[in-house]
Order: C-alpha cells, then structure tokens, then sequence
C-alpha cells in the first residue's frame, strides 16, 4: 500500500490534471476514503473527516467529493434506494452487498471476466462503464475491505 506522502502527491498529480490544486479538505477527504475502503456515504465520509478536522463543514465535503469524482479519483456508487456511497477502488470490480449487515464488499474482475460480460451484449451496442452487484450474504469473516489489487 502507499505511504501517505505518496498518495497526497498522487492526488496533488490528478488534480492538477483536472486544472484544480490540492486543498487540505480535498485531501483529508480523498485520504478517508483510501484508509476504510467500505464504501460510506457523503455522511459517513462527514463524520470520519470531521474527527480529524473539526471545522469542515457538510458542504465543503460535498465538494470535495465531486471534485474526485469529477477527477476520477473516486466512483459514485448507487444501490437502490439507498444514499449514493463512495469508492475510492479504481481497478474495475463489481460489488457484492451482504442484504442482512449492508456491508459492502469489493469483487475484483479479471479482464477475461469483463470480456464475457462484454459478450453478452448484442452487436451494435458499445460499454462505457459497467456497473455490476450481486446481493447475497457475505460470511461473517468476509474483510471489510478484500484483497483487491491497487
Ligand atoms: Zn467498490
């Protein structure tokens, strides 16, 4: 895994990218979301970055979080009915929700995966993005963040 330095100039890197510059909120943000990778919600995201600066506001949060997702950095997650959840896992994976916890586990895709799923699609039509969930129940020593390759 990445030291710390590592990732703020890899955020630093991304953002500048994007024409915007690195501001301590987008990187504390940014930083919570790689340390529990558990999908949370902008207000699970709040709570955790609050702990650690107390005079973020909601708002600022919200910003921050578009900015990565408008960088790329992070993925908007959407479950049905359910508050839209952040991932920071940008190798393509699909998700694997435990209905009894609501838990919310990280399935890698390997690339011959990806390409049958491909194949299913009739001709004519082109992939921009793939969004795949399996519901289910996760075993009680499923990690909360399982091995997927950075
Ligand atoms: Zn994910």
């Amino acid at each position: 895994m990445p030291d710390s330095t590592t990732n703020t100039e890899a955020l630093a890197q991304r953002l500048a990218g994007c024409g915007l510059r690195a501001t301590p909120q987008r990187e504390i943000v940014y930083q919570v979301l790689q340390e529990r990778r558990d999908h949370p919600t902008a207000d699970e995201i709040f709570a955790r970055v609050k702990a650690k600066m107390p005079t973020i506001s909601l708002a600022t949060v919200y910003n921050c979080l578009e900015t990565l997702v408008q960088c790329e950095l992070v993925k908007q997650v959407h479950f049905e009915r359910e508050s839209t959840r952040y991932c920071s896992n940008l190798v393509e994976h699909a998700h694997f929700i435990d209905t009894a916890t609501g838990r919310i586990f990280d399935v890698p895709l390997s690339a011959a995966n990806l390409s049958q799923l491909k194949d299913a699609l009739p001709p004519g039509f082109t992939i921009d993005d793939v969004e795949l969930s399996f519901r289910g129940t996760a075993a009680a020593s499923a990690p909360v963040t399982p091995a997927t390759t950075p």
